[in-house]
């Protein structure tokens, strides 16, 4: 028995696991719960409002022709964060307390879901490609004790084998949650709160990531400012294919 193995069961044993869904014993989300999740097969722009349903496939747009001064490319999401309980009670916990970091498994698994019914599962989309999680300040980071992003985001990589770079984008503003502020505010608070990290090689004129394609991975889409400010930092430091990958999309 491997040693990760070997913990996970004294784990269990000591913690044991329940559904956020319906309290049976066992996983944090038991196939019945799951199935009622309402996984998409579908891509949609980056459109604020009514966003269309659009084909990210082989390599086409992401995004429709309002959203074309946009930075980012285009977004993956799995779940709708609206109305939806569950979906919220899943990212909740483990964002916050009880602060259940495990659960980037089961969330990843359902991005990979999403990735397999919408026909992402192609070289063509992954390869030549990074992970980099959306940072948090260092504040943040220290409360609640990992980057729920990056925990994810490695979960991602195991299975799509391609790396996580967390040194890279940093953030170097405290900014207020996001959650309480109007669009217009949101993106106030997240101006200039993002930075590439001189110290990792992240000057403009020597790009790190020559040529790769960036993915960049947060818990929930709101209003995207948050994601498309990470963009424009990355974009000023020479990478030119930047898209996003959230668990939920509310709106
Ligand atoms: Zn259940
Ligand atoms: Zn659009």
């Amino acid at each position: 028995m491997k040693f990760e193995t070997l913990k996970e069961f004294l784990l269990d044993l000591f913690f044991p696991k329940f559904c956020l869904g319906c309290q049976k014993e066992g996983c944090y989300l038991c196939q019945d719960c799951r199935a009622i999740l309402d996984i998409s097969e579908f891509d949609y722009c980056l459109c604020e409002k009514n966003a269309l349903r659009i084909s990210t496939i082989e390599g086409r747009a992401g995004r429709c022709q309002r959203c074309r001064d946009k930075t980012l490319s285009g977004l993956y999401f799995a779940l709708p964060y609206k109305d939806k309980l569950l979906t919220k009670k899943l990212i909740g916990q483990f964002k916050y307390q009880p602060y259940l970091k495990d659960l980037a498994g089961t969330l990843a698994s359902i991005l990979i879901e999403h990735f397999l019914i919408s026909g992402k599962n192609t070289d063509e989309i992954w390869e030549n490609s990074v992970l980099i999680p959306v940072p948090l300040d260092k504040k943040k980071l220290r409360a609640r004790g990992y980057n729920q992003s990056e925990e994810l985001a490695k979960e991602l990589s195991k299975v799509l084998k391609i790396p996580v770079i967390s040194n890279f984008l940093i953030k170097t503003k405290y900014t207020k949650p996001q959650m309480e502020l109007s669009k217009q505010e949101r993106e106030k608070n997240i101006l200039n709160a993002f930075s590439t990290n001189k110290k990792s090689g992240g000057v403009s004129d020597t790009p790190p990531l020559p040529g790769k394609k960036v993915f960049l991975v947060d818990d929930v889409y709101t209003t995207g400012s948050t994601m498309e400010e990470c963009a424009k930092v990355l974009k000023n430091a020479g990478i030119k294919n930047i898209w996003g990958i959230a668990i939920a999309r509310e709106g």
